[in-house]
């Protein structure tokens, strides 16, 4: 019969059942760590869109206020030539007006900041009047760009040409012209005002800008007029097969766009503006990764923190999962020593079987669930034959063994769960038979009585020359009003009977307490 064994872990109904710690645990620590990686990822993820977009709004500030310094710059210089040309066109330009327009071209110039120079040319290309004292002489300027415009084209608005070397002085500058007409409308003469590349340049360098940003001045078709930083042998070149002027979002009057540069291979937010006024356009880039250089760091920090705590939280769960696995592993040797010690408390140590305690703890529970049940209860009691002789003939040694073949025999004959074999006392034995009524019961009887003999265990003693045993068995069906004691006294009696009639024999007693008919023996 199994042992009830008392397990708090195990208990019926679940109420106290353990809960699978380790599993929840790990769980829940996964479940906290990505948790805290999805948080950062998506602080990480707003405050990098946020700085992409303030940085937007910065370059298209920084675009605005570059268009509108060109512009006014441009326009300035354009009204000067604009009210000279006026000027021009209804006195002419004369030997007896040349020193007075020698002087309102040196007051101009010194009015306007960024006029590196006005210049006056005739219709072979020669110098008339400039805003230097001294003129320059020299082949002429028949072949500038901007003096083969105007002589080509009829337009009198102003021209804006590529940027080029002063031949008075050697400094870049930006050319803006208008053609002078006679009353007749032909070509007299070139007004040129020369813009400092200086004057943008400085502009530039009032601006905070990254190392490996830019700034760009040009003419719509791509022509550079001005950049910071300041590149000598890329002034005049034509910038349209650059990527950001190859882009479509050139085509719109302002605009920004992310792009890697063919050039460096870096990558920049490029914004333009194309001024309404001129063919011009104005280009602001900064590198993405100066934008994102505090993003960066800022990631940095909060990746490491949130590392630090991950290790820390797995740290602990580690110690957390190990005293658990710990006090597991304790829990399980303490149920094993447990279950030990209930076995030794419960069971004979010589023959394996229920001991005295186990068997009184199994009729307590057999004598209420028979009075429930209403099914008969049996107990067979059983006892070696002689056996004082056995152990006076063949020592204790020998008498141990036998007594441990005899529970064998017991043992074998219990076929139901729920029967127990009982080692009652010396050399007495009993066998408990739940659900079992008395004719069963003296068929086991019977069973192991013959099996004994079977064993073929010799014993000079015993009249027959072999080891035998007598069995008493009694069976009732419990109430609760029936006690423990009369019941194994009455097997003990049904036992008495079968030693008083000779041994070797089974007998039984009927409920009401005489002999019954059915004894059996060899004899
Ligand atoms: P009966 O046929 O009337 O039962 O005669 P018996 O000699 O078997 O009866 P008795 O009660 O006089 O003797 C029982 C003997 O069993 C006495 C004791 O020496 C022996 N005995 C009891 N316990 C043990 C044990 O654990 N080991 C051994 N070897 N012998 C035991
Ligand atoms: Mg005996
Ligand atoms: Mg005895």
């Amino acid at each position: 019969m199994p042992i009830p064994i008392f397990d708090p872990f195990h208990a019926p109904g679940g109420a106290l059942k353990r809960l699978p710690l380790l599993k929840a645990a790990v769980a829940f620590i996964a479940t906290v760590c990505l948790c805290l990686c999805g948080l950062l990822y998506l602080q990480l993820e707003q405050s990098r869109r946020y700085d992409l977009e303030s940085a937007r709004v910065a370059s298209a500030n920084l675009t605005r206020a570059m268009a509108q310094q060109a512009q006014d710059t441009f326009l300035q210089t354009d009204l000067v030539l604009a009210s000279l040309a006026d000027w021009m066109q209804i006195d002419g330009f004369g030997p007896a007006l040349q020193p007075r327009l020698q002087t309102t071209f040196s007051r101009r110039v010194q009015s306007l900041e960024q006029l590196h120079g006005l210049f006056l040319f005739d219709k072979h290309g020669q110098w008339v009047v400039t805003s230097f004292k001294s003129l320059h002489r020299g082949p002429g300027i028949a072949d500038r760009e901007y003096f083969t415009f105007h002589q080509q084209n009829a337009s009198l608005i102003a021209h804006i040409g590529p940027a080029i070397r002063s031949r008075q002085n050697g400094e870049w500058i930006i050319p803006v012209s208008r053609r002078l007409n006679d009353q007749d409308g032909n070509f007299q003469g070139v007004l040129l005002a020369g813009i400092k590349m200086s004057y943008f340049d400085k502009f530039f360098k009032s601006f905070s800008l990254d190392d490996k940003g830019e700034m760009v001045l040009a003419l719509s078709n791509g022509t550079l007029l001005a950049r910071r930083p300041f590149d000598e042998a890329k002034i005049g070149r034509s910038l349209a097969q650059e990527p950001i002027f190859q882009h479509e979002s050139q085509s719109m009057t302002s605009g920004n766009v992310t792009i890697r540069s063919a050039v460096d291979g870096v990558l920049r937010l490029y914004d333009h503006q194309h001024l309404q006024a001129y063919p011009l356009v104005v280009t602001a880039a900064m590198s993405e990764e100066a934008i994102l250089a505090g993003w960066h760091d800022r990631a940095f920090k909060s990746i490491l923190i949130v590392a630090l705590v991950v290790l820390g939280i797995c740290l602990f769960g580690w110690v957390f999962l190990r005293q658990v696995r710990n006090s597991e592993r304790i829990e399980a040797d303490l149920r094993k020593a447990q279950e030990a010690l209930e076995l030794i408390a419960t069971h004979d140590s010589l023959t394996g079987l229920a001991n005295r305690r186990l068997f009184e703890r199994a009729l307590d529970i057999e004598f209420g669930r028979g009075a429930r049940q209403r099914s008969p209860l049996s107990l067979v009691m059983v006892d070696i034959d002689f056996f004082k002789r056995y152990n006076d003939t063949y020592g204790h040694v020998a008498g141990d063994h036998c007594l441990a073949e005899v529970a064998k025999v017991l043992k074998s004959c219990c076929h139901r769960k729920a029967d127990l074999a009982v080692r009652y006392g010396g050399e007495e034995f009993a066998v408990l038979l739940p659900d079992t009524n008395l004719h069963g019961a003296m068929a086991l009887a019977e069973q192991i009585r013959q099996r004994v003999i079977d064993t073929h265990i010799t014993h000079s003693g015993s009249p027959i020359g072999y080891l035998t045993v007598s069995l008493g068995c009694y069976a009732f069906v419990p109430s609760s009003l029936d006690s423990i004691e009369v019941f194994i006294q009455r097997a003990d009696a049904a036992l008495y009977q079968a030693k008083h009639g000779g041994r070797n024999r089974v007998a039984a007693l009927s409920t009401e307490g005489g002999p019954d008919p059915l004894e059996r023996s060899d004899r």
